[in-house]
């Protein structure tokens, strides 16, 4: 979400925002739906003052005829307070709706456009030259044992594959890699439910339902399963307040990704590219709002140092404001060589989604040295945030001004891709594919891949 105050005094700002972003989100509309709203509100607040009041004159001794009336009006009262809140509950229904539709702001540098407008921001190595014609990931996986799309295709439908042999063992070389990476940078490990509530998908910025969703839901329960651990990372401290020396808390899961691919198309359907289940190591990281750029870069950092040392050519893009998708303020993407599909396929990507999603999810921090303000600010983290008081509970005392935290996430290791990756760049003639250096400790030293016997 954007702030809906912010929206209504930036309405200009926003809206040109919205058709750099391709988004058809109203945000006049939106300021409008806001004014009602606090119209309505201020109505609700007065009609029950008045309604305290007129029952604060019905204590003590009254003769019957003004009793009489202060009953009368009493009941005025309720009625019409009935009648509009129920227009305010309304109203805060379609504000949150079509609010809930604008995108986040975007970071200066980011280039204006579509795809076509991504600015390189790095390139490492350079494509691979082979002495024969490359094979791609499909031929080469075929031949080696490694995948079985038949069977899959069988079980479960079009989109879906088994690992086998060296195939199965690479994706644990490959999570148990990058997981130990991230782990040896700071980042805590943790394990998440694939399954989460339609609830924390919105709050993360999901759509669960409607048209063109990417997401499975569970029939006849509220559970869906997740696109990205991002989802299950980003619940943890829903409705929390932390203090700012807390933050940053980074976190790494393993998890697996669901997706319907609804509206996917194309080359890049053959094979790995693109499925509808796969294994993904991701990061997630809560900040401070002064934090997240320098950390935006971390992650970068982190993904760019372990394509480089498992020995991929890649390219690390800068996304253009129609492609950030709502939550991303700023998105950093990395395309890797693939010399069989003959083109650069996205591995990995890193978002700052700045407050967009921690004032959904509900997340705050109390910076260090914050004045106690009380007032609307103190009051409604003090209700929102008591679920969980108490629990890894702020140092900062019970009042205090709250901001809410800058959330960012990135993919360590994206199974699927990476295996596409690695076994086009490092195919050799005889259809054998040399395992890069650094995993081979994961794969019990296995130098190449060969077909079992
Ligand atoms: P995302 O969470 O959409 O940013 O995706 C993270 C990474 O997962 C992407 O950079 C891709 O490497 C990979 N990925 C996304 N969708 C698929 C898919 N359907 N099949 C295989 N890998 C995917």
């Amino acid at each position: 979400n954007l702030d809906f105050k912010f929206i209504k005094e930036n309405v200009e700002l926003v809206a040109t925002n919205c058709k750099n972003r391709f988004s058809t989100a109203d945000p006049r509309l939106v300021a409008a739906l806001y004014d009602d709203f606090v119209a309505l509100k201020t109505q609700v607040d007065s009609l029950r003052a008045e309604r305290n009041e007129n029952s604060n004159a019905m204590k003590g001794k009254l003769d019957a005829d003004k009793r009489a009336l202060l009953i009368a009006r009493g009941q005025e009262l309720k009625d019409q307070l009935a009648a509009v809140e129920e227009r305010l509950t309304r109203a805060e229904a379609t504000l949150q709706r079509e609010g809930q539709r604008v995108p986040n702001l975007t970071h200066p540098d980011v280039p204006l456009g579509g795809e076509e407008a991504a600015a390189v921001l790095r390139e490492v190595g350079a494509q691979r030259q082979f002495s024969f014609t490359p094979k791609d990931h499909v031929t080469l996986a075929e031949a080696l044992d490694l995948v079985d799309f038949e069977s899959a295709a069988e079980v479960s439908g079009q989109k879906f594959y088994y690992l086998r042999n060296a195939g199965a063992l690479l994706e644990l070389a490959l999570v148990n890699y990058a997981f130990n990476k991230v782990v040896s940078r700071g980042f805590t490990p943790i394990m998440t439910p694939d399954l989460v509530k339609a609830s924390v998908l919105e709050k993360c910025g999901f759509q669960p339902r409607g048209a063109g969703t990417q997401i499975y839901a569970v029939e006849g329960s509220p559970l869906c399963l997740t696109g990205t651990a991002e989802v299950p990372l980003g619940g943890i401290y829903m409705d929390r307040i932390l203090t700012e020396d807390q933050l940053p808390i980074r976190m790494a899961a393993f998890g697996h990704c669901f997706r319907t691919e609804a509206g996917a198309a194309g080359m890049a359907g053959k094979g790995l590219y693109r499925v509808h289940q796969f294994s993904k190591v991701e990061m997630f990281v809560l900040s401070t709002p002064a934090q997240s750029e320098a950390l935006h870069q971390e992650l970068i950092d982190i993904e760019a140092g372990m394509f480089e040392e498992l020995g991929l050519h890649f390219k690390v893009l800068d996304m253009p404001s129609g492609d950030l998708g709502a939550p991303a303020y700023r998105k950093f993407d990395v395309e890797a060589w693939m010399p069989g599909l003959q083109r650069y396929g996205e591995i990995s990507s890193a978002s700052n989604c700045t407050d967009y999603q921690s004032r959904r999810l509900n997340i705050r921090y109390r910076p260090a040295g914050g004045k106690d303000v009380g007032g609307a600010d103190a009051a409604a983290t003090a209700s929102s945030g008591s679920k969980k008081a108490g629990k890894k509970a702020s140092s900062g005392g019970s009042g205090g001004k709250t901001e809410f935290v800058h959330t960012l996430n990135a993919t360590a290791c994206a199974v699927p891709r990476m295996i596409v990756a690695i076994l086009e760049n490092f195919q050799q003639e005889d259809g054998s594919v040399v395992v890069p250096l650094p995993l081979r400790p994961y794969l019990g030293g296995m130098e190449v891949i060969h077909p079992p016997a």
